[in-house]
């Protein structure tokens, strides 16, 4: 069976990834890799769907474990990747996502040069910083955090292989279909 693609997702926050990858995952041949982390859930948060919710004390103990493929603190907390899902599903053919911030995006990169890098971007800040207030779900000390959070990851965009604005929903899903269609298509996939 052929192999899975593994295609990895940055976004700084409220660029809108999670609508654009909501509509991709619709398609079983994908596996979204589900994260842990320890920051609190929100309140469209399900614990196993869209992150595992663990202590910091969980979490230091799966990195002493070496449980993580990936992992980085983000705005005073721990997120990582698990190693097990991600290679069981791409071996069985399906295509994995992460949904990841850049740090870890770049130990990926070290790690895995046939993954694929898809950086998600707002069209501009004012529309970034009106999405988060919009979401209503973080404190505007918070929001501040993550809009200067978004300033220094739009920078690292370069080194990623595509980058899809999201200004329009349907044409950022078309153009993300369009990567991984011709990902598929490719004779070699080594960097
Ligand atoms: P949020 O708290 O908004 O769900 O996520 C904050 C940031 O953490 C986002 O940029 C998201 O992509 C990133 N993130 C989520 N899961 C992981 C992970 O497993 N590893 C890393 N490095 N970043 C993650």
């Amino acid at each position: 069976m052929q192999q899975g693609i593994l295609f990895v997702v940055s976004a700084p926050a409220g660029c809108g990834k999670g609508t654009i990858l909501g509509q991709i995952l619709k398609d079983e041949k994908y596996y979204y890799s589900v994260s842990a982390t320890t920051r609190n859930p929100r309140p469209i948060d399900i614990e196993g769907v869209t992150y595992h919710f663990l202590s910091k004390t969980d979490f230091e103990k799966l990195i002493a474990e070496n449980a993580f493929l990936e992992y980085a603190q983000y705005c005073d907390n721990y997120y990582g990747t698990l190693k097990a899902p991600i290679e069981e599903n791409l071996s069985k053919g399906r295509h994995v996502i992460m949904e990841i911030e850049v740090q870890g995006a770049m130990q990926i990169r070290k790690l895995r040069p046939d993954a694929r890098f898809i950086f998600i971007a707002p069209p501009s800040f004012e529309t970034l910083r009106q999405r988060l207030e919009h979401r209503g779900t973080e404190t505007p000390e918070v929001i501040e955090k993550r809009v200067s959070a978004a300033k220094k990851e739009l920078e690292m965009k370069v080194y990623y292989d595509y980058c899809i604005v999201n200004d329009i929903l349907d044409d950022a899903v078309a153009d993300f279909k369009a990567v991984v269609r011709a990902e598929e298509l490719k004779i070699s996939r080594k960097a």
